[in-house]
């Protein structure tokens, strides 16, 4: 069995084959957990970027079944961290969806709503007047306030998962990119590497926002896209109280969202990006800087530490896609809320390939648009519409 990319999904599928007792070879063109898996905000969460009310008026059963889905992720990463001892500084701590507008507030309403009703989930609105209690800033109209979340450390967690993998005799390679993936003639695939050529029944991709020309028409589905961070210096305890007191993970209802939180050694992580245009870390760095002291304007004399980048993998219809095309199996889409659902989808696609199931309600067509192949060429127009909406 050959597993392509060294991130979330790969290590999950890679542990879950290797305890299945598959052979298994993971390839990863740089260091293992180079990609997202060690670079995101460290937010675990249910949901998809459409939320749940969503879901269920655009899917119906269907759309239940998928946000079931994900409680079920969310779940799985923390039992996941609890069975293995995976210290990666996890606490439950809730997150809060921020109405960016006061027009947004209503859809956050219905969302708690839906949350509570239809799922079951401790979710619940705080209104403006009482947002201070949860968020130190004026920025915001009203919050949604769900439970059942929480924060870890991204690199530490990929570390639990890599020795989970590598224990139950999976075969890790860094510094080796899956080059070409051939059918041969009485089944199976040859995966070649610049190191040699591996035989093997299937095949899984597990590329996200890093998905290259190996499979042109899965390239062709997924847009990735640059998100950034910057870490402020830690912070005294009352300024770090001051700014999120209760240490929920933060994020807003903007299409060109920002996503905060405290790290455990208390700095300020925050992240987001301006538009789709290509940038640097370093141009990032600053307009993060000067969007985090426009929310929080008692940071202003906290120098920032470290700033870095790293690629989400978009979709066209903005949820992550598990499927096969030519014979080779993919997972991945996860739109820049991955951290549970690429652990899940991985377990779920080692399982799919061991057992040859997989849930209806994940048979979905994976769309894609005209004329897309490498460039996107597309993403200066959204991108534009976007920023337009947020200014509005
Ligand atoms: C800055 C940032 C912040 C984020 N914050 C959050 C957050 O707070 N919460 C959340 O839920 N999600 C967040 N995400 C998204 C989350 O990190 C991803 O959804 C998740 O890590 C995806 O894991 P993955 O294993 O599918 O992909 P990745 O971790 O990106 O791994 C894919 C790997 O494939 C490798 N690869 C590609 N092509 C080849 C090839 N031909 N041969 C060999 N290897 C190859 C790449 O090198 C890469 O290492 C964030 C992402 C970023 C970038």
């Amino acid at each position: 069995m050959v597993i392509v990319g060294g991130g979330y999904t790969g290590m999950m599928a890679a542990a879950r084959l290797a305890w299945r007792g598959r052979a298994v070879a993971l390839l990863e063109q740089n260091a293992l957990g180079s990609g997202a898996s060690s670079r995101n905000g460290g937010m675990v969460h249910p949901g998809f970027k459409l939320g749940a009310a969503t879901l269920l008026k655009r899917f119906g059963e269907q759309g239940r079944a998928l946000y079931q889905a994900s409680l079920d992720a969310f779940a799985l990463v923390e039992q996941t961290i609890e069975t293995n001892q995976i210290a990666c500084d996890y606490v439950r701590s809730g997150h809060l969806d921020l109405a960016f507008k006061p027009g947004h507030v209503q859809a956050l309403e219905n969302e708690a709503h839906v949350l509570r009703t239809e799922f079951g989930v401790t979710a619940r609105m705080v209104p403006r007047i009482d947002l201070g209690s949860e968020v130190g800033t004026s920025q915001y109209h009203g919050g949604l306030l769900v439970e059942r979340s929480g924060g870890l450390h991204p690199a530490k967690y990929f570390a639990g998962l890599t020795r989970l993998a590598r224990d139950r005799g999976a075969h890790l390679f860094d510094g080796t990119p899956a080059a070409a993936i051939e059918s041969r003639r009485n089944g199976g695939f040859l995966v070649t590497t610049p190191r040699g050529q591996i035989r093997s029944r299937d095949v899984l991709l597990a590329t996200n926002g890093y998905t290259d020309d190996l499979l042109p028409p899965l390239r062709r589905r997924v847009i990735p896209l640059g998100s950034y961070i910057i870490a402020t210096e830690p912070l005294p305890a009352d300024l770090a109280d001051s700014a999120i007191p209760h240490r929920r993970m933060l994020f807003d209802t903007k299409n060109f969202l920002y996503y905060w939180r405290l790290s455990s050694d208390h700095r300020m992580l925050f992240g987001g990006r301006a538009s789709f245009a290509p940038t640097t870390v370093a141009r990032a760095r600053d307009w993060l800087y000067a969007a985090m002291v426009r929310v929080h304007p008692q940071l202003s004399d906290v120098k920032v530490e470290h700033a870095w980048g790293g690629q989400v993998g978009f979709t066209f219809d903005r949820m992550p896609h598990i499927g096969r095309i030519k014979g080779i199996t993919h997972a991945l889409g996860y739109c820049g809320t991955g951290v549970a659902m690429s652990t899940y989808l991985g377990q779920l696609a080692a399982d799919w390939i061991a057992d040859g199931e997989l849930p209806g309600y994940w048979q979905r067509p994976f769309p894609s648009m005209p004329l897309y192949r490498r460039n996107p060429w597309f993403l200066p127009a959204v991108g534009w519409y976007y920023a337009a909406l947020d200014r509005i």
